[in-house]
This record gives C-alpha cells, sequence and structure tokens, in this order.
C-alpha cells in the first residue's frame, strides 16, 4: 500500500493564532480561562485545553463576572460582545482575521444600498456571528433550492458574501443560480472563501489525479472545511472518511486498495496525521509518499491584550 500525505494540510493561519491565543492566556492571566465556543472545531485541540484548565462555554451567561473569555475564531455578533461588556468579562478576541473580513463587509455593503445574501451552513458558529451583523438584513442561502425563494427589494443591487469554508464546486453552483435570478448580482473584490479552504481543496483535487482510491480526513465532524475536503473526493468518485483519530480507521474501507490519500482540516493537528500514518505503516506496510502542492506562508498578528508575548507549548 501507498499512503500520499498531500501539503497544505492541516492548521491554517487563523487556527494557530486561536490556539497561540489561548496558551498564551493560560500564561498570563490567572486560571480559569473561558472559551465562548469550541476556540477551532477539533476535538483533540478542545480535549487537550479542557485538561489544561480551559472551561467552554456556550453562552456568555455562563462565564462568571470579571472573567477572562476568549471568543472562538469563528468570530461574534455585536450582541455576544456588548453582552460580555456589561457583564465585565476581560475578553480577547480569537476571530480569524479573515472572518473579520466578511464581517466589516456587512456594513460596507449595507452603507453601499446592497441587498445581502450569504451562501452559508445555517447552524454554523461563523455564520451565526455574520448574520448577527445585521440582524434581519441577510438572507441565508444554504442550497441552490432556497435561490428560487429570494426577495430582494432591488434585484440590480445583490451582493454576495460566503462563509469562509465552503466547498469552492458548490458554492459555484449556488453561485451561477444567484446569476441567473440576479444578472446584476456582486460579489466582494476579493473572495470570501479563505486561501487555506481553497489550498486544501485544490490539495485534494491533486491527490486524486495520483491515483487516490481513499481519502482519509483528519477532522472532527463538527469542521466545516473537513467536511468539504471528503465532499471534494467523493464528488470525484473517490471514497472519502472524516476521522478524528487513526483508531477510526475502519479495515473494511482499505480491502484491496493501493493507494491512500491523506489530508486534514485546516483545525487538525499534525500529531493526528502522523498518527494515522504509522498505523497504515505498521498494520498495512504503508510507504508514505508527500505530495507538495502548494507553499502557505500567511501569519497573523496577535491581538493587543496579547501583543508581543511568545506561546510555549
Ligand atoms: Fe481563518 Fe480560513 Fe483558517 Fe477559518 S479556515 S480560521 S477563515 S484561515
Amino acid at each position: 500500500m501507498k499512503v500520499l500525505t498531500v501539503s497544505p494540510r492541516g492548521f491554517c493561519a487563523g487556527v494557530r493564532r486561536a490556539i497561540d491565543i489561548v496558551d498564551l492566556a493560560l500564561q498570563k492571566f490567572p486560571p480559569p480561562i473561558y472559551v465562548r465556543k469550541e476556540i477551532v472545531h477539533n476535538k483533540s485541540v478542545v480535549d487537550d485545553f479542557r485538561r489544561r484548565g480551559v472551561i467552554f462555554v456556550d453562552q456568555i451567561e455562563d462565564a462568571p463576572e470579571n472573567s477572562c473569555l476568549i471568543f472562538s475564531a469563528h468570530g461574534i455578533s455585536p450582541t455576544v460582545r456588548d453582552l460580555a461588556k456589561s457583564k465585565n468579562l476581560r475578553t480577547i478576541d480569537a476571530t480569524c482575521p479573515l472572518v473579520t473580513k466578511v464581517h466589516f463587509e456587512v456594513h460596507r455593503f449595507l452603507r453601499e444600498g446592497y441587498c445581502l445574501l450569504l451562501i452559508g451552513h445555517k447552524d454554523h458558529d461563523e455564520v451565526e456571528g455574520t448574520m448577527g451583523e445585521a440582524p434581519g438584513k441577510i438572507q441565508l442561502v444554504e442550497n441552490t433550492e432556497d435561490v428560487d425563494r429570494l426577495q430582494v427589494s432591488n434585484p440590480d443591487r445583490v451582493m454576495v458574501l460566503t462563509q469562509t469554508t465552503l466547498s469552492i464546486d458548490e458554492t459555484k453552483g449556488i453561485l451561477s443560480a444567484i446569476r441567473k435570478r440576479f444578472p446584476k448580482s456582486k460579489t466582494p473584490p476579493k473572495d470570501d472563501i479563505c486561501y487555506a479552504t481553497q489550498n486544501r481543496q485544490d490539495a485534494v483535487r491533486e491527490l486524486l489525479t495520483k491515483g487516490t482510491e481513499v481519502l482519509l480526513v483528519v477532522g472532527s465532524k463538527n469542521s466545516s472545511n473537513s467536511q468539504r475536503l471528503c465532499e471534494v473526493a467523493r464528488d470525484r468518485g473517490a471514497h472519502s472518511y472524516l476521522i478524528d483519530r487513526a483508531s477510526e480507521i475502519n479495515p473494511e474501507w482499505l480491502k484491496g486498495v493501493k493507494t491512500v490519500g491523506l489530508t486534514a482540516g485546516a483545525s487538525a493537528p499534525e500529531f493526528l496525521v502522523q498518527e494515522v500514518v504509522k498505523l497504515l505503516h505498521d498494520k498495512y506496510g504503508a510507504e508514505t509518499e508527500e505530495i507538495f502542492v502548494r507553499e502557505e506562508n500567511v501569519i497573523f498578528s496577535l491581538p493587543k491584550e496579547l501583543a508581543g508575548a511568545t506561546a510555549v507549548r
């Protein structure tokens, strides 16, 4: 058996920054540290922080007055921010700057008189935060059927924003349905689907040209960008499975398979990928080959509360 690992995979700049923020907060502030929602959508990362004393809460109400609360990488609405202020919480914002960019776009395009559509998934934390920037003023589009139901006050002035972690293929289909209904609709000058999502999907496409029969994606079930990597492979006829740990691999998946592709979603740590490589080597004698697709060198600076600090892990 051959295992094709691909680069880029795993942590993106936004996830690295969010994890560094929690690491640094643990070093700098007295415990406990609270995090609203999962800091990033990865079970292993969240479990590790939980072991180190971080308390994850769903609601601002669950963090005691005056405590230190970190907002997750997926972003928050102004209502959540105001609520935290009213409780005198010491807050640190780990929202990915590329999500913040979409939040800014909401206000900019509303000021410019556009009707806003957001392509995304209803219950995702990021969508909740973006929609919360302008309650009642953004229509969510989850699929092409939703496009038929849209009602806009000015069909000549429609702006389409997107969740940052969508499938590029699926989004193209929805965008073309929107353009069919609203030929003058526009998208922001710079893509909302982020560089890391695009790069990881491109990398999977490349793996599929190298004979990958089964694709293993290391990532958690609630990780949007990881789910999309599986879809990219499935849409092209390969079997693909999303796994949190190597122990979840079902031997049935690999029966008679000669080439396995291996990647990881943007919130999955590299040690989990290496765990899979080791299992495939030990159990199936698999040789590993790395496929390099693109270099990534994006780095985001830390929020002002932690500027100048260095994370020690
Ligand atoms: Fe930011 Fe993209 Fe990473 Fe999400 S996947 S945290 S938007 S860089």
